[in-house]
């Protein structure tokens, strides 16, 4: 935490925009033959990254949004994803990107790519803004990273921590201690 009480800056406003600027780039010219994009944000952490990139974008797509609920309790699988908010829009035959906020040890990712594929998407793509790649417990392909981040606890840009932080422009640390603290 920083003396006004603000979590350290780990990737500034500017740095998060010129990422979003060059990620968006690359999106566009991969997609460029492809006539029925599928925007799909992980509900809530995805939806500041998600909302900045897909107006850099000029085809036309559409958004969607869904939202998961991990468990790591003892009567569950480590790993357990279940899904509760589900999707507006069929998946069967488009071309669908997932836009999420973090990969960690990557389950998350795994079983909503697994089911998007079991849905009849076309082609399924991962973009990440942030790759914990030091904490991965199982394999994700990402076709397009934001940043590689250290095995720290990041707050702000929609990422939270007990539903606080997600306002803050720019991506911060939060330290163990102050984890605990709070
Ligand atoms: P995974 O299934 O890859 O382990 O979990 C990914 C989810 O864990 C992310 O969507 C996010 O909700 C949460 N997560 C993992 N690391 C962090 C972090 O450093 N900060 C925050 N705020 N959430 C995290």
């Amino acid at each position: 935490m920083t003396e006004n009480g603000k979590p350290r800056e780990l990737i500034s406003t500017e740095t998060l925009q010129r990422r979003i600027d060059e990620l968006a780039a690359e999106i566009e010219r991969d997609y460029a033959d492809s006539k029925d994009l599928l925007c799909v944000g992980v509900l809530k952490g995805s939806v500041f990254f998600l909302a900045d990139l897909v107006q850099r974008l000029s085809r036309p797509l559409v958004v969607d949004f869904f939202q998961t609920s991990s468990y790591r309790g003892e009567t569950t699988s480590p790993g357990e994803v279940r899904i509760r908010r589900d999707l507006d829009h069929s998946l069967a035959g488009r071309d669908v990107l997932l836009i999420e906020d973090i990969v960690d040890t990557g389950y998350t990712m795994r079983t909503i790519m697994a089911l998007m594929g079991f849905r009849g998407a076309r082609s399924v793509r991962l973009c990440v803004l942030l790759d914990k790649a030091c904490k991965r417990e199982t394999a994700v392909q990402i076709n397009y990273r934001g940043f590689e981040v250290d095995d720290v606890f990041v707050v702000g840009y929609g990422l939270d921590y007990n539903d606080r932080y997600r306002n803050l422009p720019y991506v911060g640390v939060l330290d163990e201690a102050e984890v605990e603290e709070e």
